[in-house]
């Protein structure tokens, strides 16, 4: 093996964590070093799987390698992501980056005073049917988010907005371009002591307004976002992989086109609500967000959710998380 690939490790390969093993093995230009667990016999049978080196001891494997995939429970990911960026690892952090605010801050202060990256494992920003909005120009005015899951024992070391409704905070920071501005949010617990059911609005200083209800006990998986703005309306199923955007224009299309277009009348005018379905390209969105960690540290890309927008994401959770809290009390 070339002695000047980056050299990368994952530590924690249960549930996810052993995907994160399995794509390190496909991607070229790296060297993939190995693993580590606490749980020895599910860091032996991964390490069998795949064929590489299970490490006994999280500091043989840290001062081995150049960067750290981090992939345990939420709970841990502050301390072991300390340890690596002390040792000026470059570090990928499964979402949410950390459990508190004071956590992440202290990992960034520390991330930039050793020059390493954080990147931070927000997937639904690779996620392709979420892609195929970039074409299009979404400004939204109003964004409706839906994440319903079956309940299960993985995730609830913390409340669902950190487990599920975190990734749709991220990806409405992402969509809007603007600062928040205020945040109102309810909530419940059923199945466990913390929250498993909440919904939050979030308004911006630009006058979006966002609402997203997330749930860890629902029948059946969902996962759905509806954007809403002047001349345009999108409705992505980050689920099923299906995007279909609503526009409006002046012209209806042409017979040979493959678009659908529906005239419509509005103070006298004839315009034209035009179909399109964009093609999603089926990617592995865990493979493409490592390989964008990987050029990152290459210098040959930027993360596409840095450290930074990992913080910000935690930031509005928590004040969610806190609202909902306060309104149990009252
Ligand atoms: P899991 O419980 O299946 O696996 C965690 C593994 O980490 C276990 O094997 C455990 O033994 C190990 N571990 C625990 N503490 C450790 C430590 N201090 N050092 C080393 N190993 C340790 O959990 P999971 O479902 O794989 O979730 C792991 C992380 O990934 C969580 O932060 C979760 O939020 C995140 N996650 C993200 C997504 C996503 O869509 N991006 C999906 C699932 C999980």
């Amino acid at each position: 093996m070339e002695s000047n690939l980056l050299k990368i490790g994952v530590i924690g390969v249960g549930h996810l964590g052993q995907h994160h093993v399995k794509h390190f093995c496909s991607i070229d230009g790296i060297n993939f070093l190995g693993l580590f667990d606490t749980n020895t016999n599910q860091a032996n049978a991964i390490s069998k799987k795949f064929k590489v080196k299970a490490f006994e001891n999280i500091d043989n494997l840290i001062d081995s390698v150049d960067a750290v995939s981090i992939v345990t429970p939420t709970t841990y990911h502050a301390s072991v992501a300390e340890k690596c960026i002390r040792k000026k690892k470059h570090v990928f952090i499964e979402k949410p980056i950390t459990s508190t605010i004071e956590e992440a801050d202290k990992l960034l202060a520390l991330a930039k005073k050793n020059k390493v990256i954080v990147q931070v494992g927000h997937i639904e920003r690779l996620n392709p049917a979420l892609r195929a909005l970039e074409p299009y120009k979404i400004s939204p005015k109003f964004i409706e988010i839906q994440r319903l899951a079956p309940y299960n024992t993985r995730g609830t070391d913390v409340p669902v907005v950190l487990d599920k409704m975190i990734h749709d905070i991220d990806i409405v920071l992402s969509l809007v371009d603007s600062k928040v501005r205020s945040i109102s949010a309810s909530g419940l617990s059923i199945l466990t002591d913390s929250i498993d059911i909440a919904h939050a609005q979030i308004k911006f200083e630009n006058g979006c307004v966002s609402s997203i209800t997330s749930s860890r006990i629902a029948k059946d998986e969902v996962r759905k976002i509806k954007t809403f703005q002047q001349n345009l309306y999108s409705t992505v199923d980050l689920y099923k992989g299906l995007t279909e955007v609503y526009t409006v224009s002046k012209k209806g299309l042409d017979k040979k086109s493959f678009l659908m277009s529906v005239p419509f009348n509005y103070n006298n005018k004839t315009r034209h609500i035009i179909y399109e379905k964009p093609t999603i390209i089926k990617e592995d969105a865990l493979k493409l967000e490592l390989i964008n960690f990987t050029n990152s540290m290459k210098g040959l890309e930027m993360p596409i959710v840095s450290g930074q927008s990992g913080r910000e994401a935690l930031n509005v959770a928590i004040e969610i998380q806190e609202k909902i809290i306060k309104g149990f009390i009252s």
